[in-house]
């Protein structure tokens, strides 16, 4: 399965701690993030994640138009409800794509871990039939 990764930066730490305690699960999958996101997992994790660029250099729209072609399975995006207004468009754009097309979606570490152990189980088969 294909699984998108992000977080605003107050939420780093959290998502580097998160791949490491689901370092296992996620070696499993094919990992997608964007750029600083990216860089920062491999870094703890020594897993191999597919960068995009990073989200204000039009990151979150790479991942947004892979979601759009239905190309990502789960998404994880650690959201600071804080964030400044700019930081918000992306999470809106990443939330309404992940909507349009019936796109389990994270924005705060514990759906996430529901998500991905949720993954881990077999529940997210029916993507396999959707795609
Ligand atoms: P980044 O993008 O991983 O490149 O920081 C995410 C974001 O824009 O918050």
């Amino acid at each position: 399965m294909n699984i998108g990764l992000l977080a605003h930066d107050t939420k780093k730490k959290l998502i580097q701690n998160f791949c490491i305690a689901y370092r296992g699960i996620l070696s499993k999958n094919d990992l997608f993030a964007t750029g600083t996101t990216g860089v920062l997992i491999e870094e703890v994790t020594n897993l191999t994640v597919h960068k995009y660029l990073a989200g204000p250099l039009g990151g979150s729209q790479q991942m947004g138009a892979e979601i759009s072609s239905n190309h990502m399975d789960l998404v994880i995006f650690l959201r600071d409800p804080d964030a400044l207004k700019q930081n918000e468009k992306d999470l809106d754009y990443i939330l309404k794509l992940c909507d349009k097309h019936s796109i389990p979606v994270a924005t705060n570490v514990a759906t996430a871990e529901l998500l991905i152990k949720s993954l881990d189980r077999g529940d997210l088969e029916w993507r396999e039939m959707y795609k």
